[in-house]
């Protein structure tokens, strides 16, 4: 939407403002200009993906002119970024009518569905060859947006396709939805735009992540998370879940003379890059205009693969006819429009039965209950057990043995079950019982007040010990490999691992007559094993497994002492000074270190030989790479991703989320996605294959 001159000019305006900021304040007469700076920097966080301003600067810009809007109540407008923090909250949501009814889309599921469609199409039509626009399919919950004389004015939800829910305060919560936009240039007074509200995979993951700490049930897929949260009744709540909006239709314009429609209305491609230039998120580069259904047939084949690479959840590909002309005259059904079909990838979803339940305890002494499945696969993956969490959410779910259950795996989200298929019971289906003692050790299971997880507090419980150590062991912790699960549990069986410290005390000579363990693997167990005593710091800290304390955060602490025992002497305030450390995170670390044992137990660890120095600190990251920025993309040849982003970090470079005009180099595997599309657009960045990565690091 903003040229690169305006860009330009915006930043020299952001950086006036900001001088004025720190001097004397900003002036009222600068107030319009700097609602525009604080849109402009909002489109290039929210919509671009790209800041150009610290989150620092911003806030102190928007704080500028909340103060200078507080002083001036008059000179408010509706559409000024402060009016995004809705001040009185709907207790319900009325029903409002849809201008153009919100109906479906026919479905597709192959080739063939596909030629069929054209062949209608061309019937309707008397096109020989057609060309249509095909896009993703958001996998989300869909959205009506009313923009009157360029301000947002309504947002509804479908509903009933007829009338929906008015959602609007929650809806100008979400960044993506600009709360004005300039269609009055284009005479347009009124006009309806359709989208889909999602929320992306990492922010659903880490909401979900949320919801299991505090002992709630999770969420089965972001559709329904995203549907859930515009129906809050609290916009600020709302406004924490991060939601998203990609606009894909424009179904009604008010009042505009037909010559002087827009050329880019002609079609739907132009419509979507025309929304795009006006601030929205819609799926501009997403999309690709396929001239006649061959194309289009290898195109949504060909997406489906990279289905996994993009950040949200899609659930196959929409194919439009391009032509608006030609969508006008094709009309609709009561159900769905004539000039479009969704062509649906493969279902993530499956029913299947409940055959029994098995309560695991794990490292935390936490008792999960686990549903076994007869199995089935779900989107090319067997699954024949998953998670139910806890009591709470069997009883919601009304989970039975022996119900048929709809099941769900929606991609880098672990499978959930969906619901149990009520209507389906035989009347033979058994009640879950959850029992009142330890599975594993007998012990009385307890329950805190406010958690919903009952655990086993007997710190020896077999159970636990043995998971304590896998975590140990894993991969990102100590990654000490030859000492797999399975190994493990035997160890434990046969008395030779009692604990964490007994790894480094392992009689490797009573393996000698074990099944299955030749003199090589004992050897390699054993360089694994030594090896591990020199791992960096963070990852002992991660390796420890206390409770909320993840990779994260074990960095965090790693670099923030001399010695991991000097955690003995930080209180928790002195915790919570730490970037990301919350009051739950805190209160555990700060457990952990007063408890006698675990203090004893790191002792032992030292005398056995384990580094617990954090050799780094002081030394600043040199390196080839010190100071530069990477990503990756995309299968890569030879390297797994977290090995090449440790090398990465290894030699003083760092790993960024996303990209940005921060990043240096995007290197690029097979199937590479939406990142390499995006890190196109952006000059500075430097694309290298595996083969120049590692030259790079002179490997
Ligand atoms: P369904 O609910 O399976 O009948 O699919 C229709 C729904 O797909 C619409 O109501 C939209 O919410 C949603 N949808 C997602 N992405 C798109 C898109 N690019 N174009 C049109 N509809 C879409
Ligand atoms: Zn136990």
């Amino acid at each position: 939407m903003y040229e690169k001159k305006d860009t330009l000019s915006w930043q020299s305006v952001t950086q006036k403002l900001l001088q004025q900021q720190r001097g004397q304040g900003i002036a009222v007469a600068d107030l319009e200009l700097l609602r525009g700076v604080l849109r402009f920097h909002e489109y290039r966080y929210y919509v671009l993906n790209d800041p150009l301003l610290s989150d620092f600067e911003y806030d102190q810009l928007f704080k500028s002119l909340e103060k200078l809007e507080r002083q001036h109540p008059l000179l408010v407008t509706p559409d000024s970024p402060t009016q995004r923090v809705a001040k009185d909250l709907t207790r319900d949501f009325p029903t409002v009518q849809h201008l153009v009814p919100m109906l479906s889309l026919d479905n597709s599921y192959n080739a063939d569905d596909l030629i069929d469609f054209d062949r209608r199409v061309k019937e309707l039509t008397g096109l020989t060859s057609v060309e249509y626009c095909v896009e993703p399919k958001f996998d989300g919950s869909s959205i009506s947006l009313i923009y009157k004389n360029d301000l947002l004015a309504r947002a509804a939800t479908r509903g009933d396709g007829l009338q929906g829910d008015e959602v609007t305060n929650n809806v100008k919560q979400i960044r993506t939805v600009p709360l004005s936009a300039p269609f009055a240039a284009l005479g347009i007074e009124e006009i309806e735009i359709r989208g889909e509200v999602l929320i992306n995979k990492e922010n659903f993951n880490r909401f979900n992540e949320g919801l299991l700490q505090q002992g709630l049930p999770p969420l089965a897929n972001p559709r329904n998370a995203a549907a859930g949260t515009l129906r809050l009744k609290d916009p600020a709540e709302a406004a924490k879940r991060k939601l998203e909006v990609f606009v894909y239709h424009i179904s009604y314009v008010g009042s505009i003379a037909k010559a002087s429609t827009p050329k880019a209305l002609e079609t739907h491609a132009g419509a979507l890059e025309l929304l795009w230039e006006m601030g929205f998120r819609s799926p501009h580069l997403e999309k690709k205009i396929c001239k006649g259904i061959d194309a289009v047939i290898e195109h949504c084949t060909q997406f489906e693969h990279s289905r996994d690479e993009l950040p949200y959840e899609i659930d196959g590909m929409v194919i439009k006819v391009n032509a608006i002309e030609w969508q006008e005259k094709m009309g609709m059904t009561s159900h769905h429009p004539r000039w479009a079909v969704a062509y649906k990838f493969k279902a993530r979803q499956a029913t299947t039965q409940l055959t029994g339940v098995e309560f695991q305890v794990g490292r935390t002494g936490a008792v999960t209950p686990v549903a076994k499945l007869t199995p089935v696969p779900v989107g090319g993956v067997m699954v024949s057990s998953i998670s139910i969490h806890n009591e709470e959410y069997i009883q919601e779910k009304d989970l039975r043995i022996g119900d048929q259950v709809l099941i769900e795996r929606a991609g880098d989200v672990i499978p959930q079950i969906v619901k149990s298929l009520t209507d389906l019971r035989k009347g033979k289906e058994k009640k879950i019982i959850f029992p009142t003692q330890c599975p594993v050790c007998n012990s009385h299971l307890f329950k805190e007040e406010e958690e919903a997880v009952w655990r086993c507090i007997n710190i020896e419980c077999p159970a636990q010990v043995v998971e304590r150590i896998i975590h140990f062991v894993s991969k990102d912790a100590m990654d000490i490999r030859g000492l797999g699960e399975a190994n493990i549990r035997k160890f434990y069986e046969l008395q030779l691992l009692r604990d964490i410290p007994s790894i480094y005390t392992f009689n490797f000579s009573a393996l000698e007559n074990q099944e299955g363990f030749g003199k090589k693997s004992i050897e390699n167990l054993q360089t694994a094993i030594t090896a591990s005593k020199t791992q960096p710091l963070h990852r002992l800290i991660y390796a420890l497994g206390i409770r909320f304390v993840g990779e994260t955060t074990a960095r965090t602490l790693a670099a923030a002492v001399d010695h991991l025992l000097d955690f003995e002497k930080f209180s928790v305030e002195q915790l919570l000074e730490l970037e990301d450390v919350g009051p739950k995170v805190a209160g555990s670390i700060h457990d952990f270190f007063s408890n006698k044992e675990n203090i004893e137990m790191i002792k032992t660890l030292e005398r056995l030989g384990l580094s617990l120095r954090n050799e780094k600190k002081g030394v600043t990251p040199s390196g080839n790479l010190s100071g530069k920025t990477f990503l990756f993309t995309g299968t890569l040849p030879t390297l797994k991703r977290s090995t090449a982003e440790e090398m990465v970090r290894s030699q003083g470079g760092l790993v960024l989320g996303g990209v940005s005009a921060k990043l240096d180099y995007l290197v690029t595997g097979e199937d590479a996605g939406s990142k390499l599309e995006k890190a196109k657009k952006i000059n500075t960045i430097r694309i290298i294959s595996e083969a120049e990565f590692l030259q790079l690091i002179g490997n």
